[in-house]
């Protein structure tokens, strides 16, 4: 599952500017420099409660706006950061920072249409920026795309596919979908009520609008996306693919942010099927390979180290799964989904030291 890592970039770059530019009075202009630095350093909750703080003394200041809304977009916060980034626009048209993210914010709410006019505006305001323009095209494909593609619709997903020659595929993958939520709900206690939309895509399409490396076989951004690669001849493939994607959806329910990458993609790797033997086979190399160095996103990997992430974040999961259950695994997701720090929530949640459990997956 790819994530993004744009926002932390800008949020470093414009955060310098900021600290200069800040010339209220002396303690809100402390709290305001402090709330970019937390920024910088991807503290969103402190950054959050500083932009707040400032707001309050200095609420008509744009770029207060615009940092409280970079801090809710981290924390996943998307309808608040949304809420933030159109305040700042309205006391600072100009504010192209505030634009950029709001069409992020807004594609990522699945609201492409509201993005793609976002992006429409801040292309004709800054027409040099050849990355915003590139985005808005890509935008644009995938709505075209969209616009054509048929749905099937299910209890608990819809799935967007483009063609008649398409409809049977979408069936068989409604059906495997469907099994995926009765079996991955009852292993973690918990069912998503919404239903999850689900797109299906040829290969080429695929890689256009997810911009995936090559060995990423699914992604889930709030949509479930998946290439077909003549799914119908595997449909083990295919029911693994969907589960995975799946998983991801649950963890989303149950904590919308501060999910540790091996969490997340290890229980989708250890729940995706029942056969982990493809895991067990690389303990040797697993067991070298820290947790904490796995926290942030697989998709910087290539394919043998990804291999190797999802082994490790799959055995370490099953463990848990092992020894204390989907419940307490799903209990841990929603504390962590709350602010809780890893470390207390996992003793909390599984009577142990995070680190304790660390040091036995690397002799094990
Ligand atoms: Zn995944």
């Amino acid at each position: 599952m790819p994530y993004r890592k744009m926002v932390f970039v800008a949020a470093v770059a414009i955060c310098a500017i900021a600290a200069v530019a800040a010339q209220i009075d002396p303690r809100t202009a402390l709290v305001e420099r402090a709330a970019w630095e937390a920024l910088g350093k991807g503290q969103a909750r402190q950054a959050a409660s500083a932009f707040r703080e400032a707001i309050a003394a200095d609420p008509k200041n744009a770029r207060l706006h615009l940092g409280s809304g970079i801090a809710a977009m981290l924390e996943r916060r998307d309808r608040d950061a949304g809420d933030a980034f159109e305040t700042a626009l309205a006391l600072d048209p100009k504010l192209t920072e505030a634009r950029a993210r709001l069409g992020v914010v807004r594609y990522r709410m699945g609201d492409t249409a509201g993005a793609i006019r976002t992006y429409e505006t801040l292309v004709a305001d800054v027409p040099s920026d050849a990355d915003a323009q590139a985005t808005l095209d890509r935008w644009r494909r995938e709505q075209d795309l969209h616009d054509r593609m048929q749905n099937a619709i299910g209890s608990h997903f819809t799935v967007s596919f483009e063609g008649p020659a398409e409809a049977a595929l979408a069936k068989q993958a409604l059906e495997s979908l469907d099994r995926a939520y009765w079996r991955i709900g009852e292993e973690l206690g918990t069912y998503p009520s919404d239903p999850v939309r689900v797109v299906l895509y040829t290969t080429e399409q695929f890689r256009d609008i997810t911009r995936s490396p090559t060995w990423v076989a699914g992604a889930y951004d709030g949509t479930i996306r998946v290439p077909m690669l003549g799914a119908i001849d595997k449909a083990e493939e295919l029911d693994r693919v969907l589960a995975h994607e799946f998983i991801h959806a649950v963890v989303r329910t149950l904590a919308a942010r501060n999910v540790p990458t091996w969490l997340n993609e290890g229980l989708a790797a250890a729940l995706e099927s029942n056969d982990l033997e493809w895991a067990n086979k690389l303990a040797d190399k697993t067991r070298a390979v820290p947790l904490r160095a796995l926290q942030n996103g697989f998709t910087r990997f290539n394919g043998d180290q990804a291999v190797l992430a999802y082994a490790a974040s799959a055995r370490a999961v099953r463990r848990l799964l092992d020894e204390a259950g989907g419940f307490a695994v799903a209990n841990l997701l929603r504390d962590l989904g709350e602010g809780i720090g890893l470390d207390a929530a996992f003793l909390h949640r599984f009577q142990r030291p995070f680190t304790d459990f660390q040091a036995e997956l690397a002799e094990s």
